[in-house]
């Protein structure tokens, strides 16, 4: 399959294309043109194998950017994982004028409030700072219908899973779960069962 049959929007192809993607990787392949059924992911996945277009690419053609409102929440375990994943969301949607902040603890929250009063559309970060933004009011995930989770290993992990459970709380109850994660522990597992509507499984 090439990105041309995926039904994609034109300028998201564009971005694809000048981001010197020619053909989907398999992990792509297999995820995209499901993930834009809506339908639930649960992927196994390494990195270095294009996980994060097979996320971020689905994810900005559910944007709907006349609509100011955030429409896809992409979490991830590190402020380094943060900044880069938001730079794909930035190249790939460079000519969609998608809306794409990224939100990590050690920033100051000020700044962060003063972004969120104008439009994102796309909000990736760390755990904690979201659910501290949603717990405030000052993100509002409630029409946010794309959640993310990549490395979920390590979102998972005892540190993290009470803040990702407050998190969901925050989201709407219809709403697509894309997991990404290099292995599948016991926790991985329970979140699966609990959280997840029969995820299209991906084994790469
Ligand atoms: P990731 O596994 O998401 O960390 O991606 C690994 C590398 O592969 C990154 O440098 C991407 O820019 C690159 N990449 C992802 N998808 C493709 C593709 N379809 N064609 C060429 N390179 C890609």
């Amino acid at each position: 399959m090439e990105f041309e049959d995926m039904k994609l929007r034109r300028e998201l192809l564009m971005g694809i294309f000048e981001a010197g993607f020619e053909k989907p990787s398999p992990i792509q392949e297999e995820a995209i043109p499901t993930a834009l059924t809506s339908r639930d992911i649960l992927a196994r996945a390494k990195n270095g194998t294009g996980k994060t277009a097979a996320f971020v690419i689905p994810s900005l053609e559910q944007v709907d950017v006349g609509k100011p409102k955030i429409q896809a929440l992409l979490l991830v375990p590190t402020r380094e994982l943060a900044l880069q994943t938001a730079q794909v969301c930035k190249i790939l949607g460079k000519h969609m004028g998608v809306q794409v902040m990224v939100t990590t603890g050690g920033t100051t929250l000020k700044d962060d409030i003063i972004r969120l009063s104008e439009s994102v559309h796309v909000l990736v970060g760390t755990p904690g700072r979201i659910l501290d933004l949603a717990g405030k009011g000052v993100a509002d995930l409630s029409e946010c219908p794309v959640f993310v989770m990549d490395e979920a290993d390590k979102l998972l992990s005892p540190e993290f899973a009470p803040v990702m459970e407050q998190l969901l709380s925050f989201l709407p109850q219809e709403r697509q779960v894309m997991l990404f994660s290099a292995t599948f522990p016991m926790i991985v597992k329970d979140f699966k069962d609990k959280h997840m509507r029969s995820p299209y499984e991906i084994n790469l």
